[in-house]
């Protein structure tokens, strides 16, 4: 995870590098540190703080002894080695202190690398992986002086992913870079340039950048750039204009990001449907998506690759894709999918799912299952990553910058794409009749409606939050569809309140979990109507029988449902295919009610990030 920056030019350095880093907190925010070459002393210096950002901005407002820097590096952490600290904060240095660098990734021999470089004397400081990069190129540089050749000739030694900045204090007009398995982009500038890990760092300067592929290497000096292959051949590269428009993201009044997002929801469904779905009798659109209509024809099984939040959006993909088009779908973690036999061919669709298009175990996945032939369609936030510059084929999810590290809009995006790519696969298919596919396209233009609906019924789920918000555990359960909802909803509790949240199939509750019923114990149970909707509440029954709390979330106007639940979130009617649409709503909302009443940061939850670069 770990967000870098590098900047050489003339503005003032350390505001350019905090500018970046606050744009890359979602990445990390363990400890975070910049150096700078102060031209006026010919010193590097380094400054570090454990924790938030803000703690490193205190430090630099408060500090005397910077006069001009021209040149720097900075970083903002996910530990992945060594706890938390200043000392393993980001730069680390060598021990002469000349060289300076700043890391995103895992070295995984580093090990073996540490006692070698020992072995030559090299003393470490902290307990990072990183480290022992900063001695490493400096024994290179000791043979023959030369910064590019010097990063170019360690990193060949290395094992794992890294995105590196290097500064030495020998070679003060310029910022070496490399790449493998973690994101790093140059923003070309006039007569300045920056690196970073992604784009927000660098955008409100420059919308010129090029990407950096694995095994290259750059050399950033202010006014021009040069980037190499491991073997110190120059390689041509492409400056693109970033299809980004400088933003200032700010909370528009809401107290946390997450809650604003979770009200931008009925605007994110206008976006991702518009240009797509026209109108009920149209056809869908997706241009990005390049398979052709015999290869549809022809797909016999669909694999859906994601993690975290996206792979629940995966599970909803696969009930909806299956019951539109028939075509047999798997889901898998992405991380789980990486070391198991691989049984995707070219008659195979894979499907990577992730919000930031970085997430370094969906695209160690993606890039297998290519090697297999497959066709690679990626369903993203952002139509600039990895992944979608990697695939064949892009469905870009338009939910806009999300802030918050727990996921709220991007999930209803990467849903609602769902949908549209299954009645296009359908389409194109005739898997369902024309009738049902015009049904569907007006219930899903309905649905920006209803989710504005939900959410004018905000107070009445805060109320009912405030009464579990002392709770220490909580069971979801659901069945069918809303399966992914009731494994997200307690995700999302789980992630900002820290309550131990797990979500169940319904039907497995008397398989083992109902043990743990008794009145200390809420249950959530998402049961809209349709075909599982007996079986739930026949489920929720048994667990009323273990005297637990229960709670339903439905569109049911049963009043004989106050019988049983303590509680009721009501939702608007839909039908049963579209409803994980609504659901999440309400969901989101009360996860974010109860970290709320426990005071939790809810915009930054410990040891999370939002970016997931490492696998
Ligand atoms: N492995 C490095 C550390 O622990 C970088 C971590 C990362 O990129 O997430 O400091």
């Amino acid at each position: 995870m770990c967000g870098i920056v590098g900047y050489i030019g003339s503005r003032n350095t350390v505001d350019v590098l905090l500018n970046g880093l606050t744009s890359l907190e979602y990445r990390g925010y363990d400890s975070s540190g910049v150096s700078v070459y102060d031209r006026d002393d010919g010193e590097i210096k380094i400054f570090k703080a454990e924790g938030k950002l803000n703690n490193l901005k205190e430090i630099l407002k408060n500090d005397t002894t910077l006069k001009t820097p021209g040149i720097g590096i900075g970083h903002i952490r996910w530990a992945t080695h060594g706890v938390p600290s200043v000392e393993n904060a980001h730069p680390h240095t060598c021990n002469c202190g000349n060289l300076v660098i700043v890391h995103n990734g895992i070295i995984e021999n580093y090990l073996e690398l540490k006692s070698k470089l020992e072995n030559l004397g090299c003393k470490f400081k902290s307990q990072t992986d990183t480290e022992t990069i900063a001695h490493l190129i400096a024994q290179k540089y000791k043979e023959e002086q030369n910064l590019t050749n010097a990063v170019r000739n360690a990193v060949k030694e290395l094992k794992g992913a890294y995105a590196l900045c290097v500064m030495h204090r020998n070679e003060p007009n310029l910022i070496v870079a490399a790449r493998k398995n973690a994101p790093l982009l140059i923003g070309v500038g006039n007569n300045e340039n920056f690196i970073a890990s992604d784009v927000p760092a660098i955008i409100s300067y420059t919308k010129h950048a090029c990407y950096l592929n694995d095994d290259e290497i750059a050399t950033v000096w202010a006014n021009k750039f040069e980037v190499c292959d491991l073997e110190g051949k120059i390689i041509n590269k492409r400056v693109e204009i970033l299809p980004w428009e400088s933003q200032t993201i700010n909370k528009m009044g809401y107290k946390h990001f997450m809650l604003k997002e979770i009200h931008e929801q009925p605007d994110v469904v206008r976006n991702v449907l518009s240009n797509k779905l026209i109108d009920a009798n149209t056809k869908i659109k997706l241009d990005e998506v390049k398979l052709n209509s015999d290869t549809i024809k022809n797909l016999s099984r669909i694999e859906i690759i994601a993690c975290g939040t996206s792979l629940h959006a995966a599970m909803v993909g696969k009930y909806i894709i299956e019951s539109m088009t028939k075509i047999a779908v798997d889901v898998e973690a992405s991380s789980e999918y990486i070391y198991r036999e691989k049984t995707t061919n070219e008659n195979t669709l894979v499907i990577g799912v992730s919000q930031s298009g970085e997430t370094a175990d969906t695209i160690t996945a993606i890039r297998q299952a290519k090697q297999t032939g497959a066709h690679i369609l990626i369903i993203t936030n952002r139509p600039d990553s990895t992944m979608a510059r990697e695939a064949h084929s892009l469905v870009p999810v338009n939910a806009g910058i999300e802030v918050s590290v727990a996921a709220t809009k991007s999930y209803m995006a990467q849903v609602l794409s769902f949908y549209l790519f299954a009645i296009y696969l359908s389409e194109i298919k005739n898997t369902m009749n024309s009738e049902q596919l015009i049904n569907l396209k007006f219930e899903l233009l309905k649905l920006p409606n209803l989710v504005e609906t939900i959410l004018q019924h905000e107070d009445e789920i805060k109320k009912c939050a405030s009464k579990y918000a002392s709770t220490k555990d909580f069971i979801y359960i659901s069945r069918g569809i809303n399966l992914a909802s009731a494994y997200e909803g307690a995700l999302k509790l789980k992630e900002i309140s820290y309550i131990n949240a797990t979500g169940y199939p319904a039907g497995e509750l008397k398989h083992g979990p109902i043990a743990m019923l008794d009145e200390t114990m809420p249950v959530m149970v998402i049961m809209m109507p349709g075909v599982v909707y007996e079986k739930i509440l026949s489920n929720a029954q048994e667990a009323k029988a273990r005297h637990a709390k229960l709670i339903a979330l439905t569109s049911s106007n049963d009043p004989k449902l106050y019988d049983t639940f303590d509680d009721i979130i009501k939702i608007p009617q839909i039908c049963e295919m579209l409803s994980p649409a609504l659901t999440c709503v309400p969901l989101q909302l009360f996860a974010y009610y109860i970290a709320e009443f426990l005071g939790k940061d809810v915009d930054q939850p410990r040891n999370l990030a939002k970016s997931v670069t490492v696998e």
